[in-house]
């Protein structure tokens, strides 16, 4: 669950899926569920809520109580009592809930803008803290990004292991994205395994992108179960994200890999916001307009990588407090926060509008 969107923009794992599955396991005798994220957005309860009830899950789990008398708690992993597990940088925190219960992992088909796929592997970030979320993109405290998430799959390890592409998002992911930056591929299938691993390498056939290419991924032999359909890749291969800069117009994004999921996911909801409520986009486009060309810079960067943004001669607004450092020079827009909140991020912009 990373964004407060309908199951139809492929954004977050199919609601109803995770309701079949839970179905088809109380027919098998089981008693007790529990469905859990932690979203790196959407941690405070008010928040929290509202994911639930945009994304779905609240719907899911109110059908399953009314109409199968099945309880089903759905649970903010930001909240929940965690304890150390060993991995190759020392010992992590992760949610006890992991010890004391079976684990699935229902992840998203989806590319990512930072990591190629976001998959099984990528979907544990899920499990981390609000800070080891942030810690994982800022490669201070533990390895990079990729090493990360590779470690981290080591540390822990679901029982199943399950990739919801019955519909799946391609282009510049994780979250839905405008002006065809992203678009939904209707596959209608799911792959399960055991090792996350494997599943991940089969998800990839499927997309059409080389395990090689995605730095968070070894590449394993990949076995079918009997009975399962053939991995016949999709065609066309799925649009592949594009990391360096993503230009609208005169609009042109830096996404450092230093960014975490709370800036992608706040900058994301202030564009839907903005191409969605007709005041605040007629504003927007006139702080557009009376730029030649804006450069938003996002996640901690060299010094460097600005000055050669800043040789483009755009005006430049740096996103999160991240960027704080980079921005002490008068003229510069900086938007404050970590994550800044959408809404005053808007305000903020639309105030540098004369
Ligand atoms: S400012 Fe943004 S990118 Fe930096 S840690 Fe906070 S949420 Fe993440």
């Amino acid at each position: 669950m990373v964004d407060a969107t309908s199951p139809l923009e492929a954004v977050d794992t199919d609601p109803a899926l995770v309701g079949g599955l839970i179905l088809a396991l109380k027919e098998r005798g089981v008693e007790e569920f529990i469905v859990g994220d932690g979203t790196g957005y959407f941690n405070e309860e008010k928040n929290w809520l509202r994911l639930l009830d945009e994304s779905g899950y609240k719907m899911m789990v109110d059908d399953l109580e009314k109409n199968h008398g099945i309880h089903v708690p759905l649970v903010n992993l930001e909240t929940v009592h965690r304890e150390e597990f060993p991995w190759n940088f020392g010992t992590i925190k992760l949610p006890s809930l992991c010890r004391t219960h079976v684990y699935i992992n229902f992840a998203k088909m989806k590319t990512h803008a930072h990591t190629q796929v976001t998959l099984l592997c990528k979907n544990q970030k899920g499990l981390l803290s609000l800070a080891d979320k942030k810690a994982f993109h800022l490669a201070k405290k533990y390895g990079n990004l990729h090493e990360n998430i590779k470690e981290l799959a080591s540390a822990v390890r679901p029982e199943l292991a399950i990739v919801d592409a019955t519909r799946a998002l391609e282009g510049t992911g994780p979250t839905t994205a405008p002006d065809g930056q992203t678009k939904v591929r209707r596959l209608k299938m799911c792959l399960g395994g055991t090792s996350m691993l494997e599943v991940d390498n089969a998800s990839c056939q499927i997309m059409g992108i080389p395990v090689e290419s995605v730095l968070h991924l070894s590449k394993v032999p990949v076995t079918i179960a009997p009975g399962s359909e053939p991995l016949v890749p999709a065609v066309p291969p799925f649009a592949r994200p594009k990391s360096a800069v993503m230009v609208t117009d005169n609009l042109f994004l830096h996404m450092s890999e230093t960014c975490c999921t709370g800036c992608q996911m706040s900058r994301s909801r202030m564009f839907r916001k903005i191409a969605f409520a007709p005041q605040i986009n007629q504003r927007f486009n006139s702080f557009r307009q009376e730029h030649g060309r804006i450069d938003f810079i996002m996640g901690a960067m060299a010094d460097e990588s600005v000055e050669k943004i800043r040789s483009h001669g755009g005006t430049l607004v740096f996103f999160g407090n991240c960027t704080k450092k980079m921005a002490e020079t008068p003229g510069i827009i900086h938007v404050p926060g970590c994550p800044p909140d959408h809404n005053d991020a808007i305000n903020v912009l639309i105030g540098n509008s004369k």
